[in-house]
């Protein structure tokens, strides 16, 4: 009896060490193991320019994706070296068109010396605050598509349409590589897209921020040429006075815009911008520049974005006869930074009115988590979305960032804990939504 209730006894401690053993590696798996551990893992990768780490990156997505099961993966590569990964959850009706949900591999670089905690360590401080390079910027936005799926596989949802994931290189770079090759691709033309989801930016306030339409940039370049001539004479029509007309007439036209935006009429991004960002002349010397010589030649390079609706042909004339006029012996030189109009010639803005059904879904989607959208906006910068547009798809640039900084591309980059969960909710949300959505015509 003694000896079997000493048996009996061994063995309830055995049995209650190996339940709690069991108990501490789940609780551990799940420590190490939850949305924001991955979201951290995925942080982890760098994938900053000009060294971009994709084939990590691809490997870790995909391995997620695996890990949600029922999500097929297809690894497109348009450049070498520059992976694209797509990954589906296929909806069951999935001759409808299909919902795309972009995000790209790359970031901008860090100065590492510069930031309160390693740019690449996804740091969590114990306020909550995850601090790395692509934490807003956009990584968030990859993980959190993933993760909403993973949630609405475990509560058994099934999509009607297809839904597509595109993690595209290259996006900080222009989307030469990337996305730009994409849309063009018969890959790309088979998802038969019907709408798509691409990154916004943070909101300061309580509401979220959507995007219709990009800006477009230009690369604009005035090269003057002149008579040139003793630093000591005065004479007309030098390349310096020929190039600084131009600075002047361009600078007049940056104030008239600029005005309307102090005066509270337009939003920053409402407006064409231009800025002066460089200035070439002078000859060089040993130790800098012959300071009585006056050059035959001077260049100013502009970065010049264009609003949606500007007519880029009037916008060329203006350049034309007034900031670079040949008689004034002005050249010009405009380098177009991706697509103008859409394929059948509109500007490419996606509608967010009652004309537009997925706009009405969307926003539905995001007050049913009882969420606030404030008014759509062009987003000030250039992402992949206008590729996109371009084929006549309507995208809406959005990021479920509230009460956050705006950090992209700056130093310290971060994104708070309970911001990144509440944005798998409201992917959750959106997700289901669009891909149950059967009413759209296309
Ligand atoms: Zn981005």
């Amino acid at each position: 009896m003694a000896r079997a209730t000493s048996q009996c006894g061994l063995s309830l401690i055995h049995l209650t060490l190996l339940l709690s053993s069991t108990l501490l590696s789940a609780t551990l798996e799940e420590q190490n193991d939850n949305p924001i551990t991955r979201f951290q893992r995925y942080l982890q990768i760098n994938t900053a320019h000009p060294t971009p780490d994709y084939s990590s990156a691809v490997s870790y997505l995909i391995s997620q994706a695996n890990s949600i099961g029922g999500i097929l993966h297809k690894t497109l590569e348009f450049s070498p070296g520059k992976p694209l990964l797509l990954l589906t959850w296929p909806g069951s009706h999935s001759s409808l068109p299909s919902i795309l949900l972009n995000s790209h591999l790359d970031s901008v670089p860090a100065e590492s010396s510069k930031w309160t905690h390693p740019p690449f360590s996804a740091t969590r401080t114990s306020d909550g605050n995850i601090f790395a390079r692509g934490a807003q910027d956009d990584k968030c936005i990859a993980m959190q598509y993933l993760e909403a799926i993973r949630n609405l596989r475990n509560n058994n949802f099934v999509p009607v349409r297809s839904v597509h994931i595109s993690l595209v290189p290259d996006e900080e770079v222009g989307g030469f590589a990337g996305a730009a090759k994409f849309v063009e691709s018969e890959e790309f033309q088979a998802l038969n897209v019907g709408f798509a989801l691409d990154e916004g930016q943070a909101s300061v306030g309580d509401e979220f921020r959507v995007f219709y339409a990009d800006r477009i940039p230009w690369n604009l370049k005035i090269k003057a040429k002149g008579q040139p001539g003793h630093g000591s004479k005065l004479y007309d029509n030098s390349a310096m006075e020929n190039l600084m007309k131009s600075v002047e007439v361009v600078s007049r036209f940056r104030e008239s815009q600029f005005d309307v935006v102090k005066a509270g009429k337009a939003m920053n991004s409402e407006v064409v911008s231009v800025n002066p960002v460089y200035l070439k002349a002078g000859v060089p010397t040993q130790d800098g520049f012959a300071m009585n010589v006056q050059p035959s030649e001077a260049e100013a390079g502009f970065d010049l974005r264009l609003t949606p609706t500007t007519d880029p042909e009037e916008m060329k004339r203006r350049i034309a006869a007034e900031w670079a006029p040949s008689v004034r012996n002005v050249s010009f030189e405009i380098i177009e930074k991706g697509p103008i109009r859409d394929y059948l010639g509109r500007p490419l803005l996606t509608a967010t009115n009652d004309s537009n059904p997925w706009w009405l879904v969307f926003k539905q989607a995001i007050t049913s988590v009882g969420e606030k959208l404030s008014k759509p906006e062009i987003l000030p910068s250039t992402t992949d979305a206008r590729y996109l547009r371009q084929k006549g798809i309507p995208v809406l640039g959005f990021s479920p960032m509230k009460n956050t900084p705006i950090l992209l591309h700056d130093h310290n980059e971060h994104l708070r804990d309970t911001v990144y969960m509440k944005g798998i909710q409201v992917y959750e949300s959106l997700i289901s939504s669009l891909s149950s959505f059967t009413e759209a015509s296309h």
